[in-house]
């Protein structure tokens, strides 16, 4: 690591500081109570570049509720514990539909499209959960973050948690509706609490940055060397993350960023450079499809100005 200016900081910290300066902010999440308190002004990002260097502007040390982007970490355990059976439950087409929408489900018999939309993730949740306690499996999850990012002091938000648990109608449905197909096996009410808990995780742009490296890496962690998952395994959660991280606003993401990544309704977004970077962007105003706005426009101008589309320059 240097401690010269790179252009990669440059670029970071003019990105930074253009998207403080626009108005279009999109909207703050409402329906989950708690999200909605999110001040829309923040904004951080965070870039870890091959050779480790960190490039970081911000808010990119305040953690944020990451939601959806704890989907990509769920399916990587998921697969990790029953490997490719774990395509029996879940598709792994874009669904190109809301992420929390129930009407493919029917047609496809209570299986859902992709592991990011919400009942995908619900079903690779009770996965996870089969054999153990939420209590235990929760804990599990958070040991596997707090690893990859290298970073114990990462913690669930109970009063998001406990905010969507209230208010989680939408999610109930999906996972009652899935049950009835008998494609969940614990009970719905155990498989949404681990499901709403994963979900209220907070971390930083920088810890997120961190966590995403192994996927940036074939799989392992450049800096201890240690595998993380087999080299085919990271590239095909990239690939699914490249078709179906950001629902029905994947195409657009892929046109427009060229990069897998993963967002949240928090306002969080996880891109993945193969080969050259992991970045975590973070502004909570969200676009029609519930990506963060300004977030993939920050993506969108730091892909261009470094060249890091996987679709060339
Ligand atoms: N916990 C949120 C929900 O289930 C996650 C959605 C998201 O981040 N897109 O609605």
């Amino acid at each position: 690591m240097s401690s010269a200016v790179t252009d990669l900081d440059v670029a970071v910290s003019e990105i930074a500081e253009e998207m403080r300066r626009r108005p279009d902010r999109g909207e703050v999440a409402t329906y989950i109570p708690e999200l909605a308190r999110v001040d829309p002004n923040a904004f951080g990002l965070c870039v870890i570049d091959a050779e480790g260097n960190v490039a970081a502007a911000g808010d990119c040390d305040t953690p944020f509720s990451i939601q959806s982007i704890s989907k990509v970490f769920t399916l990587t355990l998921a697969l990790g514990k029953v490997g490719d059976r774990l395509w029996r439950r879940v598709g792994r087409e874009p669904s190109g539909s809301a992420f929390n929408s129930i009407v493919q489900l029917e047609y496809e018999h209570g299986i859902p499209r992709n592991p990011f939309i919400n009942a995908g993730a619900i079903a690779v949740t009770d996965l996870i959960l089969s054999g153990h306690q939420p209590r235990e499996v929760l804990g599990e999850i958070l040991h596997f973050m707090r690893f990859l990012a290298d970073d114990q002091s990462i913690a669930i938000d109970k009063a998001v948690a406990a905010s969507e648990q209230r208010t989680g109608f939408r999610n109930a449905a999906l996972a009652n509706y899935m049950k009835s197909f008998g494609v969940l096996e614990n009970p719905v009410e155990f498989t949404l609490g681990v499901y709403f808990h994963h979900c209220a995780i907070a971390m930083t742009c920088r810890q997120l940055a961190m966590a995403g490296r192994f996927l940036v890496h074939s799989g392992r962690n450049p800096e201890t060397g240690m595998s993380v998952v087999p080299p085919e395994r990271a590239r095909r959660i990239n690939a699914v993350m490249l078709t179906c991280g950001h629902y029905d606003g994947s195409g657009e993401f892929a046109y427009r960023v060229g990069l897998p990544g993963k967002s949240g309704v928090g306002g969080g977004i996880l891109a993945v450079a193969p080969g050259r970077a992991s970045i975590a962007v973070w502004a909570p105003g969200l676009d029609a499809n519930g990506n963060s706005h300004l977030g993939r426009i920050a993506l969108e101008a730091l892909t261009k100005r470094m060249g890091w589309s996987i679709f060339g320059a």
